[in-house]
């Protein structure tokens, strides 16, 4: 399988080297050459299957560089922190699916992605040579996150911006307790605009980015959607293993990168056995002017309770619209580059085209309280404002006698002042979390200069 861009302007490249790019030197997205798909047989196979074993087999269909029995013992490695032994679990509650995907060492979902990125950007560097410095900022949990898939790791050492004294408590404590070698956490005196910024100006400096070998974190990767492809297979032969032939799923939407890797899986899949995906939105609803209009458009971001969905401009988004446009490179670019410049594509003589993929909901602040409200008090279940938002817009546009899979993107305790709001207490915090308060931590605390800090990287990075 070789990878391309959605701009339609390098050379296919080998997994490896996708992995190693990230961002495609045209401006563009990778994807892979032709999307695989696979029959009712192989279906039934993967019934049968766990976690691991799935994967195995998903990605092997994806990745034609990496042996068999080291892909194993990366995907056995990467799910070996996961606290829950089917690694991805579903549970019934009503009659909505919830798919707990926060098991995983910083109890959310971007585990999934990050402990498989983490290991393969150290299995590449060890055949390859060479070293990479990962800089990011973060406002929570992408950066804890990807501290733990990178922690230890040889050849890396991670960077991680946040706003000092801005993140949850918790949040903070994720990262800064972190204390091996290769991890620097650097509490920037502003908001996490300053520290987004200074970050993309070092990678802007171009000389600096090759002497150091930088590397992102953001969701671009196209690995990150790899690995969140497997989920969506598991959840459905789960179901269908019941005897359920065809589903929705409803997915918290912030960088399109998770619904993404829903669309893969439902082009791998069988046509109809994921009959539609769910984008749910909070206040931040640019996704869902395009899915119920086909406007998309950008305009201010808003803070809600569901901080890891306050996004505008979807980095993922173009991969959908490379399939949108036909594959078509060249309209891809013209595309991005009207929208970059007007901040505006309109797409809505496409509409229909658009809503046999998705259907679409944007979900207010009282209605996320309300969820987490009502679902404690029916099913002495408790959601995350953000797992809270994809169960209403679930309820809401399901299909009658479809089921629905509702993804479950953070645990509750993470988010424990919305909670609250909701059912009047905190939710105790679970074991990983609560011993985090008596640890050793570690952090720098740096003005929000370009400059210092460039020098703090310099000084302590592989080179
Ligand atoms: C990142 C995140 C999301 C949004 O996922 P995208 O892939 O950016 O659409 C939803 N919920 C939680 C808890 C997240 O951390």
């Amino acid at each position: 399988m070789r990878y391309i861009s959605t701009r339609g302007g390098i050379e296919p490249l080998a997994f490896q080297d996708a992995v190693m790019m990230g961002l495609a030197r045209d401006g563009g997205l990778l994807l892979p050459q032709t999307l695989p798909t696979v029959g009712n047989q192989v279906v039934q196979r993967w019934q049968q299957l766990h976690y691991q074993a799935l994967a195995r087999e998903v990605l092997s269909l994806f990745i034609d560089d990496i042996p068999e029995t080291d892909l194993e013992d990366l995907i056995d490695r990467s799910y070996a922190s996961f606290a829950h032994p089917q690694v991805t679990p579903i549970t019934q509650q009503g009659d909505l699916y919830i798919l707990e995907l926060f098991h995983g060492p910083t109890l959310a979902f971007k585990d999934v992605a990050l402990q498989l990125l983490g290991n393969l950007f150290e299995y590449v560097l060890a055949r390859r040579g060479g070293f990479m410095n990962i800089l990011g900022a973060t406002s929570g949990d992408t950066g804890s996150a990807a501290i733990a898939g990178v922690r230890g790791k040889a050849n890396i050492n991670i960077f991680i911006l946040h706003p000092h004294g801005r993140t949850s408590p918790v949040q903070a404590l994720q990262m800064t307790t972190v204390l091996d070698p290769n991890v620097f956490n650097i509490a920037v005196r502003g908001t996490f605009d300053d520290a987004q910024g200074i970050v993309k100006a070092i990678f802007n400096d171009l000389d600096f980015r090759d002497q150091y070998q930088l590397g992102a974190i953001n969701s671009i990767n196209w690995a990150r959607v790899l690995a969140q492809v497997v989920y969506y297979v598991f959840a459905y032969c789960k179901l269908s293993r019941l005897g359920m032939k065809s589903v929705d799923f409803s997915v918290p939407t912030g960088n399109f990168g998770d619904i993404f890797a829903g669309y893969i899986a439902r082009r791998l899949l069988p046509p109809g056995c994921i009959h539609r995906l769910i984008l749910a939105t909070n206040a931040n609803d640019i996704l869902t002017r395009f899915v119920t209009s086909g406007d998309y458009s950008c305009s201010q971001v808003q803070a809600t309770f569901s901080p890891s969905m306050d996004i505008q401009v979807a980095s993922n988004f173009e991969r959908y619209l490379y399939y949108f446009l036909n594959e078509d490179g060249a309209a891809v670019r013209r595309s991005m580059e009207s929208f970059v410049a007007s901040g505006r594509l309109d797409l809505t003589a496409d509409r229909q085209r658009i809503g046999q993929d998705f259907s679409s909901r944007s979900v207010s602040e009282e209605e996320t309280i309300a969820t987490i409200r009502d679902f404690y008090s029916e099913h002495h279940y408790l959601l995350d404002p953000h797992t809270a938002v994809g169960v209403k817009a679930g309820l809401e546009l399901r299909d009658p006698g479809r089921p629905v899979v509702c993804l479950a993107t953070a645990h509750p305790a993470k988010f424990g002042e919305a909670v609250s709001l909701a059912i009047g207490n905190e939710p105790p915090l679970p074991p990983a979390l609560a011993e985090l308060q008596k640890r050793e931590s570690r952090c720098v605390i740096l003005d929000a200069q370009q400059d210092t800090i460039k020098e703090y990287v310099a000084a302590n990075a592989l080179h």
